[in-house]
């Protein structure tokens, strides 16, 4: 029986594209696989059977550490060709994307990355993509015998574990050591955020002034336990660095809430929050675009809205 195998580096990734991949291969005839490397995969492996991979090749062999991509990629395209596995999902996390292509290659298969959706039309996937700049979609179908695809974290829902323990195999790998050496490790400069895994979010742009009116978001934010974030436009005046930015030139997120304040909602900004769950915005245009997308707005100036807003949230 033909397969689908799931590898993502992110234990959460993993088992979210082991659950769809379980939705897909009942739908196909096909089993699912996947793969767990590096340290700590053997712990990653039972999760990844709960959520319904039927077996697990796990390896915590030595060339695994750090997970340089290149050994990766040798990794699953010999996982792939040992399990028989016809569709790769991979996530299109930063290695993700580095990943796919390398993985194709070496199978001579079809490659699509940043995919967004991925549906089946009479037994063919179909993925989605955002194109030309974030202003359409972009659904594009692989017709090679292996395909792969690296897959947007958090693009499907993943419901209750409801598979058993899936079998652990530990496949007989032959790996090179990575052709990269690692020189030297330092800590990112600036700040560190993880908006990709916020459930709240302040969006914050052009709608103020100055530098230091952005603290009234920040106060917002605080209110509502929630990351600030902001446009393009705020992080080019280098009012917040460029690891706050939402949209195509950044993170793509799926929070519970997202708050946008004197943000218009250009295509290129909303892409990165139109998967939200609750859009709430602020802006003094009615006309602005981010109403077209928002479940609640609030016609107003954020200089009176907001600290409004935050004196009422502190009461609760
Ligand atoms: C290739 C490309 C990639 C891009 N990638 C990104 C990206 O990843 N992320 C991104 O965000 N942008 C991106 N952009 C830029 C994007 O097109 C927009 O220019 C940007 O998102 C606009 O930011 P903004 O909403 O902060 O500013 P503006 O569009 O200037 O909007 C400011 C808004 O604030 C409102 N406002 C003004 N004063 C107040 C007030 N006192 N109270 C309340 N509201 C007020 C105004 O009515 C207006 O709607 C990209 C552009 C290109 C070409």
């Amino acid at each position: 029986m033909a397969q689908i195998l799931v590898y993502s580096e992110k234990p959460a990734a993993a088992r979210e594209l082991v659950f769809k991949a379980k939705e897909l291969g009942a739908a196909l005839g096909l089993g699912v696989v996947a793969a767990a490397l590096g340290e700590g995969a053997a712990g990653t492996a039972a999760g990844l059977g709960e959520y319904g991979a039927d077996r697990v090749y796990v390896s915590e062999d030595s060339a695994f550490a750090g997970l340089p991509v290149d050994v990766v990629a040798e990794a699953l395209a010999q996982v792939a060709r040992a399990a028989g596995a016809e569709y790769l999902l991979v996530s299109s996390t930063r290695r993700g994307k580095e990943l796919a292509p390398r993985v194709a290659q070496k199978l001579g298969a079809a490659c699509v990355t940043d995919v967004n959706s991925l549906t089946l039309e009479d037994g063919v996937l179909v993925a989605g993509r955002y194109a030309l700049g974030g202003a359409t979609v972009a659904l594009e179908k692989l017709d090679t015998q292996t395909k792969v695809f690296a897959i947007m974290p958090k693009t499907f829902e993943i419901g209750a574990p409801t598979a058993g323990a899936g079998e652990v195999f530990a496949p007989a790998l032959s790996l090179q050591p990575s052709a990269v050496k690692l020189v030297d490790r330092r800590p990112k400069e600036g700040e560190s955020v993880n908006l990709d895994a916020a459930e709240r979010i302040v969006g914050v742009g052009r709608g103020f002034g100055k530098r230091e009116d952005v603290a009234l978001g920040e106060q917002l934010a605080a209110a509502l336990e929630a990351e600030l974030a902001c446009t393009k436009g705020l992080a080019d005046f280098q009012w917040l660095p460029e690891e706050r930015i939402i949209g195509l030139s950044g993170a793509k997120t799926k929070p519970d809430l997202y708050v946008a304040v004197g943000i218009s909602g250009q295509i290129q900004h909303t892409v990165g929050v139109s998967s939200s769950k609750l859009i709430a915005a602020i802006n003094t245009d009615k006309d602005a675009p981010i109403f077209q997308l928002a479940d609640y707005g609030i016609v107003g100036d954020l200089y009176q809205v907001v600290p409004a807003l935050v004196e009422k949230l502190k009461g609760l």
